[in-house]
């Protein structure tokens, strides 16, 4: 079996081990061929390139770590994207996220608050071909008013709450994925439903995620 095989099979098997709180002890066979799809070795900084196939998160710099496979595969799959879905990420981090989503759905606007982890990742995006996904470094708490509204909202760091702008982006029918919880102290994922009578809430998972930065600038910052 190859390590990616081996990757597959560890993720399968903690979806069907978490399926009592996530509601899903499958995924979907798309997002899991995304995740093959995806070179992960690309994503990750040089000395971590041997352990990226592994199902565990790395550090990308600057503090901040890619997702474990799992939850990268599991966050998307709750996304419940379409090849017609417009996706909004609220931290890029090194792409990656961005990369697997874009598999999948229409378009993705991705926004990060490091300017130096917005211009490598645009980098490596463009130089591996996805051309579906666009890049800004801004405060994504405000989430990205010139692409709303959005069919999914992802963000992959955890807020104390849910920020408004983001509710406020999301089309009827959407779904935001969204960790919740102080810093370093316990915080779930959870899925936002928006209706046209009102917001649904659902819990899903445990998690631990890097917190959401708060940003000095409201507006797109220069970075090249
Ligand atoms: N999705 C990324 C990993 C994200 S780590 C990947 O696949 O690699 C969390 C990211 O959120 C970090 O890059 C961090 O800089 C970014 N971030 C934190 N606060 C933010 C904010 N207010 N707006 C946008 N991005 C933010």
């Amino acid at each position: 079996m190859s390590i990616l095989d081996q990757l597959i099979v560890e993720i399968e098997f903690d979806a069907r081990v978490c399926a009592a709180q996530t509601g899903r002890a499958t995924l979907a066979p798309a997002v899991l061929s995304a995740i093959r799809r995806v070179p992960r070795g690309e994503f990750v900084p040089r000395e971590a390139r041997a352990h990226a196939l592994e199902n565990r998160p790395l550090p990308i710099g600057h503090a901040q770590t890619i997702s474990q496979p799992f939850i990268v595969a599991l966050m998307t799959d709750l996304l419940d994207l379409t090849p017609h879905s417009k996706v909004l990420e609220i931290g890029t981090g090194s792409g990656y996220q961005a990369a697997v989503i874009a598999c999948l759905a229409q378009q993705v606007i991705s926004v990060e608050v490091i300017p130096g982890l917005a211009t490598e990742a645009r980098q490596r995006l463009a130089r591996l071909g996805y051309t579906n996904i666009e890049v800004h470094s801004a405060d994504g708490r405000l989430g990205w008013p010139p692409g709303a509204p959005y069919d999914g909202i992802i963000v992959t760091a955890a807020a104390e709450e849910v920020p408004a702008a983001l509710l406020a982006q999301l089309k009827i029918g959407g779904r935001l994925v969204i960790p919740l919880g102080a810093p370093h102290s316990a915080q779930s994922l959870y899925v936002y439903t928006k209706h046209a009578t009102g917001i649904h809430q659902e819990k899903i998972l445990d998690v631990l995620f890097v917190p959401l930065i708060e940003g000095f600038q409201h507006h797109e910052l220069t970075d090249q």
